[in-house]
C-alpha cells in the first residue's frame, strides 16, 4: 500500500523539524532520500537502500545513506522491524496500521500479520498491570515452509 502525500507532508516537516531541533542541516539529500525511502513498501535494509538510490540519480555516499536511516528511526519516520536476529531492517512507521512479523530464521522471508485477538489480549494484560501501551513488539520467528520442505529433502 503506497503512502499518501498527507503522510509524505508529515514526514518531511517532521524531518525538518528534527533536524532543527538538533542543529543538523536539511540538506537536499537528506530529502530526497526520505522521498525514496517512503515510496519503498516492505522491509529493506540499508544496502538495498543504497541500491536503490543509485539506481535512481543518486551521487549519495554509502556513508549519507546509512546516516540518515538512523536519523529517520530516531525521529520516528522508520522502525526496525524485525528487531530479533539484529536484521537490520526497516519499514516506515507513518500512516502503518499496527501488525506483527513472521519470519523465517533460514531464509529471511518477513511476512506481516494481524491479529485481532493478539492486540486485545496485550491491551487488557496491559489494563490489568495499569499501563497503557506505547507500542508493542510481538515477533515469530521460525522455518518457513519452503526451508522446511528442503531440509526435509536433504534429510531423506
Ligand atoms: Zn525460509
Ligand atoms: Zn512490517
Amino acid at each position: 500500500m503506497p503512502i499518501e502525500a498527507a503522510d509524505m507532508d508529515e514526514a518531511t516537516e517532521r524531518l525538518r523539524c528534527f533536524l532543527r531541533d538538533r542543529r543538523l542541516r536539511v540538506t537536499a539529500e537528506r530529502l530526497a532520500l526520505l522521498q525514496v525511502v517512503l515510496r519503498t513498501e516492505g522491509h529493506f535494509d540499508a544496502d538495498k537502500m543504497v541500491a536503490r538510490v543509485r539506481r535512481g540519480r543518486g551521487k549519495v555516499s554509502r556513508a549519507t545513506i546509512y546516516r540518515t536511516l538512523g536519523l529517520l528511526e530516531r525521529c520516528g519516520i522508520l522502525r526496525r522491524s524485525p528487531r530479533t536476529y539484529g536484521r537490520g531492517l526497516y519499514e516506515t512507521a507513518l500512516g502503518r496500521r499496527p501488525h506483527d512479523h513472521i519470519f523465517c530464521a533460514k531464509c529471511g522471508r518477513i511476512e506481516e500479520f494481524y491479529e485481532e485477538r493478539v492486540e486485545r489480549i496485550q491491551r487488557s494484560i496491559a489494563r490489568r498491570l495499569g499501563y497503557r501501551i506505547l507500542e508493542h513488539v510481538h515477533e515469530i520467528v521460525g522455518l518457513c515452509r519452503e526451508c522446511r520442505r528442503a531440509a526435509g529433502a536433504a534429510e531423506r
